[in-house]
Formats: C-alpha cells, sequence, structure tokens
C-alpha cells in the first residue's frame, strides 16, 4: 500500500471519466521537482546527526505550491509525493489560486530537545531556501509539526533575505503573522461539509455517535466541535490508546487529560479497544484523523458507520473506496474534508503580504463561504455521475487544472 500508488490510482479513475487531455495526465502522473537533502545537527550530547529531507513541488498550474511539511519516522519520497499531489487536488477542488507540495523529514521529534527540533526546523529552510519563498512555494504545518516550527522557520528565511518574510510559511502563531482561526480551520472545514452532508440525508445532528483516530490539531478540534454541535463522540484514538465509552466521551476532561498526560492512555471510566474494534463500532460517523492507509480492504466491509470524513490525508485505499461505495458509505474525502486548513493557510498568505489582518468572524464566515459551496458542486457532479464523492472532487479539480493548463500552453 503505497500513498503514491493510490493517489496515481485516484488520478486515473477520475481523468478516465472526465476524458482528460492527455498533455495534463502526462503532466500529473509525476511531480514537477523533487528536492533532497541531507540536515546535519549537531546534537545536544555533542554526537553528529543527519536527517533525510525533501520537498516536492507537484503541480503549480493554479499558483505557487502549497502544502505542509511532516516530521515523522515513516517519511519516505512516496509519501510525501502523494501528499503533494493531493495538496495540488485540494487547492483546485476549494478554489485557491495555489498549486501543490509537500514537504517531510525522516525524524521522531518526539526524541528531540526543543533545541535539537530548532536547529532542523532552521536547517530545513537552509536547505530549501532557494526553492520556497512567499511567490514561490508555502509551506505549512502537518504531522507534529506545530505553529512554534513555523515561527522558526518564517524567522531562518527573513533572516536568509535580509527582509521580513511572513508570507514564506502559514500555521505561524498569532504573535508572528499567523491568522486567526487557522488552529481550527481543518476541523472547521471538515465539520462545515459534514453538516451539509447529514442536512442531505435529513438526519439529526443530536442522534449521531462519532468516532474519531488521531486526536492532534485535526482530530481534537473535531472531537470539540462536534461534542458540542451534539454530536456523541463515543470513541477517540492516539498512536497510544484507544478510548471508547457508548453513552458518550467528555471532550473537555479528555483533553485535560491529553495535555496533563500528552497521551489518551488511562483515561478514567473508558474501555480501551483496539483498532480492528475502532473500526467495526456502530457508530454514523467515522473520522480518520491521523495517517494514511487507515482503511483497507481488510477492514473497510466492517465499517458501520454511514459517513467518513477524512480529516487525514489519504486515510482510504482504492480497494477500500470501492467496498465502501458499495455499502453505501458515504466518504468525504480528504482533499474536501480537510481543505479548510489549506484555505486559511490561503487567507493567513493574504494577510502577511497585504499587511493588513482579519478578525476572527471575517476568517470564519470566508471559510464557510469556500467550504459549502464546494460540497455542494462535489455532491452534485458526485449525483450526476453516479458515482463517489472522492471522484468527483477530482473531477472538478482536474478539470479546474487542465483549464489553466490550457491557458498557459
Ligand atoms: P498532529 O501531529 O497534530 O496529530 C496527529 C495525531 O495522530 C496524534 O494524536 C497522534 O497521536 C495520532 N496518531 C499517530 N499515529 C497514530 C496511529 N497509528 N493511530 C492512531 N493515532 C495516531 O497532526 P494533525 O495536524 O492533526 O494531522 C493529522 C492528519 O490530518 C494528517 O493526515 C494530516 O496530513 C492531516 N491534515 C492536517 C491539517 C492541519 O491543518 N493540521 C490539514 C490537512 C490535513
Amino acid at each position: 500500500m503505497n500513498a503514491y500508488d493510490n493517489a496515481l490510482r485516484q488520478l486515473e479513475k477520475a481523468a478516465k471519466l472526465i476524458n482528460l487531455d492527455k498533455d495534463v495526465l502526462t503532466r500529473l502522473s509525476s511531480p514537477e521537482k523533487v528536492v533532497m537533502a541531507s540536515l546535519p545537527i549537531r546534537m545536544d550530547d555533542g554526537s553528529l546527526q543527519v536527517f533525510q529531507a525533501y520537498r516536492v513541488q507537484y503541480n503549480s498550474a493554479r499558483g505557487p505550491y502549497k502544502g505542509g511539511i511532516r516530521f515523522h519516522p515513516q517519511v519516505d519520497l512516496d509519501e510525501v509525493k502523494a501528499l503533494a499531489f493531493w495538496m495540488a487536488i485540494k487547492s483546485a477542488v476549494v478554489g485557491i489560486p495555489m498549486g501543490g507540495g509537500k514537504g517531510g523529514v525522516i525524524v521522531d521529534p518526539k526524541s528531540l530537545s526543543e533545541a535539537e527540533l530548532e536547529k532542523l526546523s532552521r536547517a530545513w529552510v537552509r536547505a530549501f531556501r532557494e526553492v520556497i519563498g512567499p511567490a514561490k512555494d508555502i509551506p505549512a504545518p502537518d504531522v507534529y509539526t506545530t505553529p512554534q516550527i513555523m515561527a522558526w522557520m518564517a524567522d531562518e528565511f527573513s533572516k536568509l533575505e535580509g527582509k521580513p518574510s511572513l508570507g514564506v510559511v502559514t500555521g505561524k502563531p498569532l504573535e508572528y503573522g499567523g491568522s486567526l482561526g487557522r488552529g481550527s480551520a481543518t476541523a472547521m472545514g471538515g465539520f462545515y461539509v459534514l453538516n451539509q452532508a447529514v442536512e442531505k440525508l435529513g438526519l439529526k445532528i443530536n442522534k449521531l455517535k462519532v468516532a474519531i483516530q488521531g486526536f492532534g490539531n485535526a482530530g481534537s478540534i473535531m472531537a470539540q466541535l462536534m461534542h458540542d454541535a451534539g454530536y456523541k463522540v463515543v470513541a477517540l484514538a492516539d498512536s497510544r490508546a484507544i478510548i471508547y465509552n457508548d453513552k458518550g466521551l467528555d471532550i473537555d476532561k479528555v483533553i485535560a487529560h491529553k495535555e496533563a498526560t500528552k497521551s489518551l492512555a488511562g483515561f478514567k471510566g473508558v474501555e480501551e479497544i483496539t483498532k480492528e474494534k475502532l473500526f467495526e463500532l456502530e457508530v454514523d460517523v467515522l473520522v480518520p484523523a491521523a495517517l494514511e492507509n487507515q482503511i483497507t480492504k481488510e477492514n473497510a466491509k466492517d465499517i458501520n458507520a454511514k459517513f467518513v470524513v477524512e480529516l487525514a490525508n489519504g486515510p482510504t485505499t482504492p480497494e477500500a473506496d470501492e467496498i465502501m461505495y458499495k455499502n453505501k458509505v458515504i466518504v468525504i474525502p480528504d482533499v474536501l474534508a480537510n481543505a479548510g486548513g489549506v484555505t486559511v493557510s490561503y487567507f493567513e498568505w493574504l494577510q502577511n503580504i497585504s499587511n493588513n489582518y482579519w478578525t476572527e468572524e471575517e476568517v470564519d464566515k470566508e471559510l464557510k463561504e469556500r467550504m459549502i459551496p464546494s460540497f455542494e458542486a462535489i455532491w452534485q457532479m458526485a449525483e450526476e455521475k453516479e458515482t463517489d464523492l472522492r471522484t468527483a472532487s477530482f473531477m472538478v479539480a482536474l478539470d479546474r487544472i487542465a483549464q489553466a493548463s490550457k491557458v498557459r500552453g
């Protein structure tokens, strides 16, 4: 299960359905540029360690490359390529004038001290300085990268340029060019599109049970939003534990426990369950918000949820997609469900380059105004073409990328 193979299969499936121009398909079948670097870091104990780093610039037909940087031990080039490709699709799905890129470092950031993490973040910028920039390629946070890391990166880039260059990365802290609403944007976007889908089926939010895999930026904020809106969140998972209580979890208490202990393990009044059981639960909404390839041909048939909301990138394999489509599970795909993140990143970049900052209400209003019409267009396309929402999203996005490529010649 290689994420990039999965991405290319998704591309081919949608390309066939819209009869995508052959040249555009060929261009989209490989990245425009791949840059690799070894980052030598002097560790606190005096030893030297070298970390492998990547930036993939997948497609810029519609604007500068945009996409996060992942710090994770399992990062590999194919994963970064897949994530970069999905970014190009995602920007087009929500109609923002950007392309797709992604970066990564093979590292377990939890094993680094703060000083080592800062050195690594600054080294990443020095290594990729020539290819990134506010008008070229704008990174952002992803798994295990944070607003603090973005602040170090923006600072390093600004020093190298000899002028403030806040628009070089998004997802920065509020004190240093960040946007209000960026921290919650990914979950908020997913929440808006799920609510639209729930309404389409004539269901009531307060009767719906939810399981969420991943309790970081995306997953924990989604849990909070859903809980506050009346959904009953019954199961949550992080990398260390999966907790379940059919009566519903008190999300404020879970968040406090996670903040205090850095883990969901040991939370009182719950059953700890396996990953297999998590995906089989009798819930209405399943939210993968961790990593790729979690829903596969092995477990897709056991999913009882009506909706799968992909806050994670690439959590579902193409085989699993087919099984769920047959079983009438509505998958709200990553390129739509988590596109709130890149949308508010784009707003942050607009604020940085214009040096004019928006209120939280303005950010939220603009986010809603992009997410809901994007959802409606894709829902309509899926109905018209009698296909799943992922394929419909790709069809809408590929058409937009093809049009830009065509006028550019
Ligand atoms: P994060 O680092 O804040 O959190 C990741 C979470 O996943 C943590 O709770 C971690 O414990 C959990 N996790 C890791 N391995 C796991 C496993 N094997 N089983 C269960 N849980 C596991 O990262 P994030 O920003 O929340 O990103 C999560 C997903 O959302 C990724 O796929 C990312 O690409 C995607 N995403 C994030 C954003 C964003 O703005 N943060 C935007 C779009 C997409």
